[in-house]
């Protein structure tokens, strides 16, 4: 049975709309960093080597806002390995918040027999479909040789 969720309130998923720093919030931000990476690794930022890119310490999609208290500069290798850490946990926040589910979960049933013999649900024995079609295919062959594949036309 389906519990009744009507009754309680739609979670909160309100998240800001990202929003670029001008260039005086990037040039304060890399100030207050020394110069060097947000993302703690201690490398100096490199704009014009390695680029840089300014992060969302709490991303967005999480919760995090735009307000300069949330951004970084970070070296742009870094920022990968963040936006892929953020990602694994919008996902996760996601399937927890219910989003990517469709209702109850739907387990997969398990076979019940093993290699290419099942036993169906009216306790009967039989091929699995795989070896089923495997014989068919197997069978098909048989019937087929190769030399009489090769018909002579009618005179
Ligand atoms: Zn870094």
């Amino acid at each position: 049975m389906k519990p009744d969720l009507s009754a309680l309130p739609a979670p909160d998923r309100s998240t800001e709309k990202r929003v670029p720093l001008t260039a005086k919030q990037r040039a304060q931000l890399a100030l207050d960093q020394n110069g060097r990476c947000g993302c703690g690794c201690g490398e100096r930022l490199d704009h014009a080597r390695e680029g840089t890119i300014d992060e969302h310490i709490v991303a967005l999609a999480l919760g995090g806002t735009n307000a300069l208290s949330n951004r970084a500069i970070w070296r742009k290798p870094g920022s990968a390995v963040k936006t892929a850490m953020d990602m694994a946990y919008i996902a996760r926040a996601k399937r927890l918040a219910g989003e990517t589910c469709q209702g109850e979960p739907v387990r997969k049933l398990q076979g019940r027999g093993f290699g290419s013999v099942t036993r169906k649900l009216d306790g009967t024995i039989g091929l699995t479909r795989r070896a089923a079609r495997a014989a068919r295919t197997e069978a098909a062959n048989d019937a087929a040789p190769t030399s009489t594949r090769h018909q002579e036309p009618l005179p």
